[in-house]
């Protein structure tokens, strides 16, 4: 992978209008950003088309736009004031601060890899002759390593589980693990750091009350699941989807929009009967896996990563990792929640909030089963796989962005030959007919070559020209983003185009077959 492709995906998202750091004038705040035109229009396309396959391709999933504010109980019945931490650990010559738990997953990553190296060597030497399962079950050297694997994992999630923040420390002190900056090993002890913002609502000071932004958006769902079910008179088992903003002080806060101090969540909790959890499970695993494949990326690009580590709620977790330019990481979780949080509110609330089953006649706390996705991670993944450099057939080299054609900012540019003869005022003209349905640009500036070569690298994904011929016979040249072919088509047939490739019901009808 290229080492410098977050870079450029970060300066391309600048220079084009997608990302920008927010308040440089002042600076900037660190792992805050603000979304410019382009990156807010595709933004919003990412989210649409996770609420409509959501809320519309089913008809037991209902939504929700619940507050950022929350009474602060919420956050006690959660877990969230006890458990919301992260373990953190500081070098003392860097400086630097890192999470504890991801220094000892990065080390396990990188035995993995060995693994895997040892894997390809083996199969570039055996050829067609080669046995994965006899090599890795056999190979003394992969053995060992997946030995040292296990026994760090081991030790991992039994110090976590007892909370032994001493054992974690000295987890790290015996696998010499080093500062990536510095190189060293000298690290402070392992302290627990709670993750959320707090502010106080109320003017005067002794009336006012201390609340904390929502670190996650299922809280509001879970306040609300009894209301909504009877007001959407839904039966178990039932959906409730929401999309919106959460904000965790993270204590590592890199890589761009990966990790951010401010995000967007997508999550849908999936209420069901207890004893149903583990195939809603199976089913939520594929079912979300399917949306992303759905894009026409690439499936290497994908990989489930069960979890050894559960949080308080879960009874059991996977991930949908994302090959970013850093590496496979988390892009979405699936979480199975029994009636952790149900069970949480209705003790800490004293209200009954439990659910009538009219088949079972009977009363009882659903389970949960959970999709969590941030809005941001995707639009990283997206940009991910679609920004390229490609050098052309004539030496010559262009920035693309292949952007999966439904979600792309703008899905058509409108570029007039000339300035003149009457040509800007016919291509307006023929705009008129598409600026309801699609987000379309106008460009007239500049030789047709370099308006092309703008429209790639915003992802456009097809321009039109309107040249004299058009006011003729209404047919223009419609060039493919990805191909680069152009041909001469009628007006008619672009908005077949239009249809089948562009809008977003082209993408959902491919989800639902
Ligand atoms: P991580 O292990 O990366 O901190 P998490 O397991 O805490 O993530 P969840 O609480 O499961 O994450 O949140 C669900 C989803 O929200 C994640 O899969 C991710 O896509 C997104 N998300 C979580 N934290 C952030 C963040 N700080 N910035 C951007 N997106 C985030």
């Amino acid at each position: 992978m290229d080492k410098d492709a977050l870079k450029k995906i970060i300066s391309h998202s600048k220079e084009y209008g997608f990302i920008f750091p927010s308040s440089e004038i002042y600076e900037g705040l660190n792992a805050i950003y603000d979304y410019a035109h382009n990156g807010v229009l595709l933004k919003n396309n990412i989210r649409e088309y996770w609420w409509k396959s959501m809320i519309q391709l089913n008809e037991n999933i209902v939504g929700i736009d619940s507050a950022i504010f929350m009474h602060p109980k919420t956050w006690v019945a959660s877990g969230h004031v006890d458990a919301f931490n992260d373990p953190l650990i500081d070098n003392k010559d860097s400086k630097k601060r890192y999470r504890a738990d991801v220094l000892i997953e990065e080390y396990i990553e990188k035995l993995n890899s060995k693994v895997q190296k040892e894997i390809s060597k083996a199969e570039k030497r055996f050829k067609e002759k080669f046995d994965k399962k006899q090599f890795t079950e056999t190979n003394p050297r992969v053995l060992e390593i997946t030995k040292s694997i296990e026994d760090v994992k081991g030790k991992m999630i039994l110090a976590f589980e007892n909370d032994d923040l001493p054992a974690v420390k000295k987890l790290i002190d015996d696998l010499e693990i080093k500062c990536p900056i510095s190189g060293t090993c000298n690290w402070t002890e392992v302290r627990q750091f709670n993750l959320m913002f707090n502010t106080k609502l109320g003017a005067s000071e002794d009336s006012s009350m201390d609340l904390y932004l929502r670190p996650e958006t299922a809280q509001g769902i879970f306040l609300n699941y009894l209301s909504i079910q009877k007001t959407s008179r839904m039966k178990i088992p039932f959906g409730i989807a929401q999309t919106g903003k959460a904000f965790r002080n993270e204590i590592v806060a890199r890589q761009f929009i990966f990790r951010m101090r401010e995000f967007e969540q997508m999550e849908m909790q999936f209420f069901i009967q207890p004893g149903t959890q583990e195939d809603c499970f199976n089913q939520w695993k594929k079912k979300r896996l399917d949306w992303h494949l759905n894009l026409g990326i690439k499936p290497n690009s994908f990989r489930y990563h069960d979890h050894d580590k559960l949080a308080h709620y879960a009874d059991a977790a996977c991930d949908i990792e994302f090959l970013f330019p850093f590496g496979f990481r988390e892009l979405e979780g699936i979480h199975s929640r029994t009636d952790f949080d149900l069970k949480s509110h209705e003790k800490l609330s004293g209200k009954k909030i439990q659910y009538f089953d009219p088949v079972l006649d009977k009363n009882y706390t659903p389970y949960v089963v959970e999709t969590s996705i941030g809005l941001d991670r995707m639009f990283l993944a997206i940009l991910s796989n679609s920004l390229k450099n490609e050098i052309l057939k004539d030496g010559s080299s262009r920035t693309v962005m292949s952007i999966p054609r439904p979600l792309a900012p703008n899905k058509l540019a409108f570029l007039p030959l000339l300035k003149k003869d009457g040509l800007p005022e016919y291509t307006r003209k023929i705009m008129r007919d598409f600026i309801h349905d699609i987000n379309i640009v106008y460009d007239e500036k500049d030789a047709i070559g370099r308006r092309y070569r703008r429209q790639d690298a915003i992802g456009t994904p097809y321009c039109i020209t309107i040249d004299h011929q058009t006011i003729e016979d209404d047919t223009f040249t419609i060039r493919d983003r990805d191909s680069m072919e152009q041909r001469r088509i009628k007006l008619s047939e672009l908005k077949t185009i239009v249809d089948s490739e562009l809008i977003l019901k082209s993408l959902l009808k491919k989800l639902d077959n």
